[in-house]
């Protein structure tokens, strides 16, 4: 059946054609419904005025309204320079407002004379007050309008959108849209959910989250929608893991034989940490149920996941399974088959390794022998997804780096045997738990949460551009004690050329003022020939080169206990997660070690938070939690939830965990009742899961 809200956004009065396709390419809004969902991320108390006197030094860079009427305007500076200058006064004192951008658009709209509302961030320069690229509106227009709450939303927009629709085109265009949709908005709750959880009926919600009423109403509002996003997510969650544990179809591992105990026994260089212990043990007792395990391994960097993967996978092999480890790069991927050789020395296990770019003997070596049963355990990158990639009797699987890898891909893992295999998810991202059950929510979660012993904590320093000499003279320092040190630079995708010429800048400068033959520097990065990246590791592994000038998303997943500092450039470009992880390849080694954040010395006040994050703490959880709440937090809307691919448009798991809490109890009591959500009066519920059906890929690699 065609619903009513399904219609193209086109036919609401003042859209067309035109318009309607500005607003699904910039928006995604397309139908009415979509429209409907487009929430205002503020509001602006219209009955709050500022007086421009009142306005203190205090109150810079809040959003504040005024009311001022034009005395004069004016361009000042020439050429990219150019800005549009407008005096504004009040009885009570005066302000300017600045353009840079947008000049013919603004100075056609402003009259001097007139007397307009003001909105925008204060700024001040000798006590004087300004305003750059603030909304503006005349007293007129903003008055004829009724905002019964004096609340008025503001709607996120693009560059596009603003000059499609002006400042207020959304919030006008929701006011036609209004009248027209309210009558057709189905509730998909049931009522006896909206009771039990004290929400609003859902029409209520969204006029309130677009025309609030009142402050409370509003509230109320903001946490019925933000209860359904959760709960279609949690239906989903729930449904996908009562489905997994309803088939009872894993492997079996009965035993613990003679490969994990003399691997234990005899190979093990050092004791395990209780919590690798335990993580170790809570593996075993899955892997003896019946029941296919989906665990998430969270630990952060360095705190030996990779043992505790290897172990899990001689358990296989115990039992007669083969078992696989899949890597996010060519490097890890080599370096964990490398250590694991070395572990499994003259056990007679069978390791091999199979990459995008392993050579014919080596790619048929391992084909053949994980297809005869000769090999027990293959280390590769999502190469092993391949369909070629055919296993004799494969029981366990471990993927590093959960963030890079999707749900569709941990599916494709199950095809590999007549039963799903064992999956074992590492991150080395640690995932605040409120969010791990979000979003991994049908994966059981196993946390290490205890380093080995020994390791120093790693200093943090912020630098900026100006005391690069410093840092040249301090990596002189370190490189004269023997130590090495990483250098490396941002780059957003693999596919982004134009980040290479940071790097290769970089690269000769570094080059030049540390002149060979003193000094040899490697650089590595994606787009060189495997052969070629290997030579550049395999140098700054033996030692022989001090210096690795690297990108970011590849390359740096090594292992090289000597390398005792991390430089960062253009540190303010990436996300905070990602700074962790990165900091994490230094101190794994006896010797004190550091992390040097360089970037510009005009930073947003995110980007200083998370590098002043970066200084205070090494705490990995603080660090996460900290990250989610900056993101989430952002003014502009849209990027807001950028790293998730549930489509949450207003919860965020993080700031809601209480809601989420009674999403997903409401949501448990529901598929308890109602497994398929087929009984009557779930049709809305089965709609809202299918909704939110999109696949938990997180990536808390994203530079923001
Ligand atoms: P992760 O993958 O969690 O970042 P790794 O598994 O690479 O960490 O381990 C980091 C380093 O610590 C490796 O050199 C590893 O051999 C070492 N290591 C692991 N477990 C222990 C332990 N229990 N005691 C001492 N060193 C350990
Ligand atoms: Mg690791």
């Amino acid at each position: 059946m065609e619903r009513y809200l399904d219609n193209d956004i086109k036919y609401v009065s003042g859209v067309g054609e035109v318009r309607a396709r500005i607003l699904e390419k910039e928006a995604g809004i397309r139908t009415l419904d979509d429209m409907l969902h487009y929430y205002p991320f503020r509001y602006v108390d219209r009955t709050k005025v500022y007086r421009i006197g009142d306005i203190g030094e205090s109150m810079a860079s809040s959003l504040v309204q005024l009311r001022g009427r034009v005395t004069g305007v004016g361009y000042v500076g020439e050429g990219r320079k150019r800005r549009f200058s407008v005096s504004v006064r009040d009885g009570s004192g005066q302000a300017e407002l600045i353009w840079f951008q947008g000049i013919k658009w603004i100075e056609k709209r402003i009259e001097v004379g007139r007397e307009y509302f003001i909105f925008g961030r204060p700024s001040f320069f000798r006590g004087e007050m300004s305003m750059v690229h603030p909304e503006v509106e005349t007293v007129e227009k903003a008055l004829s309008r009724k905002v019964e709450s004096g609340m008025q939303g503001i709607y996120p927009s693009t560059e596009k959108l603003s000059s499609t629709f002006g400042t207020k085109g959304i919030y006008n265009i929701m006011c036609t849209l209004w009248p027209m949709v309210r009558d057709h908005i189905a509730d998909p709750l049931p009522a006896a959910m909206r009771d039990a959880c004290g929400l609003v009926p859902l029409a209520e919600a969204l006029y309130n989250i677009h025309f609030p009423q009142s402050a409370e109403a509003l509230r109320q509002a903001q946490y019925r929608l933000k209860f359904d996003e959760l709960l279609g997510v949690q239906l989903n969650i729930l449904s996908r893991r009562s489905e997994r544990m309803s088939r009872n179809n894993g492997f079996v591992f009965p035993k613990v034989g003679g490969v994990f105990n003399t691997f234990y026994n005899e190979k093990l260089p050092f004791p395990l940490t209780g919590a690798q212990k335990r993580v170790i043990r809570e593996i075993r007792s899955d892997t003896v149920t019946g029941y296919q395990m989906n665990r998430l391994l969270q630990g952060d960097v360095g705190s030996g996941k990779t043992l505790v993967a290897l172990m899990s996978m001689l358990l296989a092999v115990d039992n007669g399974y083969q078992a696989c480890m899949i890597a996010p790069t060519e490097i890890l991927a080599r370096q964990h088959f490398a250590s694991v050789s070395r572990f499994l020395a003259g056990m007679g296990v069978g390791v091999a390794v199979l990459t995008g770019a392993s050579p014919a003997t080596e790619r048929r070596h391992a084909l053949r022998g994980i297809a005869d049963g000769s090999i027990d355990i293959l280390i590769g990158t999502h190469a092993l997804l391949e369909d070629k990639v055919q296993f004799s009797n494969l029981g366990f699987v471990v993927i590093d780096e959960q963030h890079r890898f999707g749900v569709e891909q941990r599916a494709r893992m199950w095809t590999k045997n007549s039963r799903p295999p064992h999956i074992l998810v590492m991150t080395a991202t640690p995932i605040p738990r409120t969010l791990a059950m979000t979003l991994y929510g049908d994966l059981d979660v196993s946390v290490i949460d205890e380093l080995p012993p020994g390791r120093h904590p790693i200093k943090t320093v912020h630098y900026t551009d100006a005391a690069r000499l410093r840092l040249f003279g301090f990596m002189r320092q370190e490189i004269a004690k023997g130590r090495q040190v990483y250098v490396v630079y941002p780059l957003i995708k693999e596919s982004e050329t134009m980040d290479y010429k940071d790097l290769y800048d970089g690269y000769e400068s570094i080059s030049r003022d540390f002149p060979l033959p003193d000094y040899v520097t490697a650089v590595c990065h994606g787009q060189m020939k495997p052969a070629d990246k290997e030579e550049s590791m395999r140098q700054f592994k033996s030692g022989e080169a001090q210096i690795l000038v690297a990108t970011s998303v590849i390359e740096v997943g090594v292992d090289v206990p000597n390398a005792t500092v991390m430089v960062i450039e253009s540190a303010e470009r990436f996300g905070l997660s990602q700074l962790h992880q990165l900091r994490g390849r230094v101190g794994r080694g006896g010797e004190q070690s550091y992390c040097i954040l360089m970037s510009g010395e005009k930073l947003s006040r995110e980007a200083r938070a998370r590098l002043d994050a970066m200084c205070r703490t090494s705490d990995g959880f603080e660090l996460a939690e900290l990250d989610l709440k900056l993101r989430g937090a952002g003014d502009i809307n849209g990027t807001q939830q950028s790293g998730m691919a549930f489509d949450l448009k207003i919860a965020n798991p993080t700031l809601d965990s209480q809601i989420l809490q009674r999403a997903r109890t409401a949501a448990e009591e529901v598929l308890e009742a109602d497994r398929a959500l087929a009984l009557p009066g779930h049709e809305g519920l089965r709609e809202l899961r299918r909704r939110y059906s999109g696949e938990t890929k997180f990536d808390f690699s994203m530079i923001s």
